[in-house]
């Protein structure tokens, strides 16, 4: 009997109708490597679909026993390659579905940590409450791997990321013991250190987030959008980085260079898009005005229509996708951080060493997730599907990050593909330390921190 079967048998005993052999669909994630390579990228022995906390208790508990790996999956929708199992047990989290707790007076909303966003902004909305939350993935993104990824979404300079949503986590340990990482609910507390930051960005390596307390607020009463195109892209950015100083940000705020102008817009020169986000129409008259006045010197109002298509067409990668790959390319996405004084000589140096690479067929790049100390620049390169090429482009942003003190993931994370550039990054010696005391048996991810 092949180990795999053993295996599933044993575990159908404790999980019983949780259990499948069939692991195919969970060795695809949105990694595109994936696209240029021609081998499959993981492995699996079985996959396991847990339907409450207690019978992931028990997953893990029998992992720990015998020795076997765990990777977690939720949505699948990693571009990093941080879904794919390379070897062991998948969690499959997608039956924690529920809405434990919608608590309108506190606003605040308690999920399974399988729960899509699409889903739990729909239930929110129900209520008149979001979120806030909207990454180009939210329809395949679960709770427990945005908060996983450290997620971030389009109306991040003014709500902030994932790691500003989340109130407390309900976390299975690697020894199969449930905790809260706080076990009161009061909206800030200082007995510290903070818990749930351990687990926010741990992509799996420390435990399994079960579910998740979140701050939710209002649905807006009244939105202000507008665009305007500049000569330069770096006339925009400069322009982009003096409305986060003023006393209300933009939710969405977006400069971007000639070519995705043009290849998102079909205009010249460089667009800003803006989405402002208020409850009285008093402040947004006069924020408005103030924006437009700022904005008079130097830029040209661009028809408002603009961001309204950009509404329109933001969930729909995959029309995108292959609208590119009709056209004998595939593409790859790149979004790196660094503080203002950085940002643009990051942004030359990537555009100019990407571009020089053989098969690139033009990259494209827009700043988003504006923060006052400096904000994301997010490069799309079209390229023709060569492992050459991919590889070579991330060599390429690895040297660049490094020369400019930036960071080489914004907002997806590590998983395969940036373990070996995350390693410069964070003490490696601490983060092995309590990775040994979590989980001293190595039972989750173990083979997915930075090398
Ligand atoms: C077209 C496209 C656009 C994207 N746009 C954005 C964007 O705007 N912003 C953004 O932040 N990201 C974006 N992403 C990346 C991706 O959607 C995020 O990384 C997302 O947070 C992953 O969530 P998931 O539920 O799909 O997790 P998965 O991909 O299934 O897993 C990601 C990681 O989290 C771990 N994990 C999952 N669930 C749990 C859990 N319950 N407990 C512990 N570990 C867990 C997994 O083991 C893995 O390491 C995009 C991806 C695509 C394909």
């Amino acid at each position: 009997m092949a180990e795999s079967d053993n295996l599933a048998q044993e575990l159908a005993e404790v999980l019983p109708g949780r259990v499948t052999t069939d692991v195919g669909a969970y060795l695809k994630d949105w990694w595109p490597l994936l696209w240029v390579s021609d081998q499959p990228l993981g492995s699996a022995l079985a996959a396991v679909k847990p339907f409450n906390v207690d019978e992931l208790s028990k997953l893990v508990r029998f992992a720990a026993s015998r020795g076997v790996p765990l990777y977690v999956r939720g949505g699948g929708s990693s571009v990093t390659g941080a879904s794919i199992p390379s070897s062991g047990i998948v969690v499959d989290t997608s039956a924690l579905n529920q809405v434990l707790d919608l608590d309108e007076s506190n606003r605040t909303v308690t999920v399974q940590a399988g729960v899509r966003l699409n889903a739990l902004e729909a239930k929110l909305n129900e209520k008149r409450l979001t979120l806030s939350q909207f990454p180009q993935s939210f329809e395949l993104v679960t709770v427990g791997g945005y908060v996983s990824t450290l997620g971030t979404g389009e109306y991040s300079t003014l709500y902030g990321g994932i790691e500003d949503s989340v109130l407390r986590l309900e976390v299975v340990l690697p020894t199969g013991e449930v905790v809260w990482t706080r076990r009161r609910g009061a909206p800030r507390s200082s007995v510290g250190p903070d818990l749930s930051r351990l687990f926010l960005g741990a992509e799996g390596s420390l435990g399994i987030v079960s579910a998740a307390e979140l701050k939710v607020r209002s649905v807006p009463a009244h939105v202000w959008k507008a665009a305007f195109s500049f000569p330069t892209f770096e006339a925009a950015v400069n322009a982009a980085r003096s409305l986060v100083e003023l006393d209300v940000k933009p939710g969405v705020c977006r400069a971007y260079n000639e070519l995705e102008s043009q290849f998102q817009f079909g205009v010249a020169g460089c667009t800003l898009v803006l989405i402002y986000h208020f409850r009285s129409e008093a402040v947004l008259n006069a924020v408005r005005a103030e924006v437009q006045a700022l904005l008079r010197e130097g830029s040209a109002p661009a028809d408002p229509a603009i961001v309204d298509a950009w509404l329109e067409k933001r969930f729909k990668f995959r029309e995108q996708l292959e609208s590119v790959k009709n056209l004998g390319y595939t593409l790859e996405t790149l979004e790196v951080a660094s503080k203002w004084t950085r940002l643009l000589e990051l942004y030359y140096d990537a555009v100019g060493a990407i571009s020089g690479l053989e098969g690139v067929g033009g990259v494209g790049a827009h700043v988003s997730h504006l923060y006052e100390q400096g904000a994301c620049i997010y490069f799309t390169v079209l390229f023709k599907p060569r492992k050459e090429t991919y590889w070579g482009m991330w060599e390429a942003m690895e040297k660049a990050t490094k020369a400019h003190d930036a960071t080489i993931s914004h907002h997806h994370g590590v998983g395969m593909l940036k373990k070996i550039y995350a390693k410069d990054e964070i003490p490696l010696g601490l983060l092995r330390r309590i990775k040994q005391a979590v989980d001293p048996d190595g039972v989750m991810s173990p083979d997915r921190l930075p090398e």
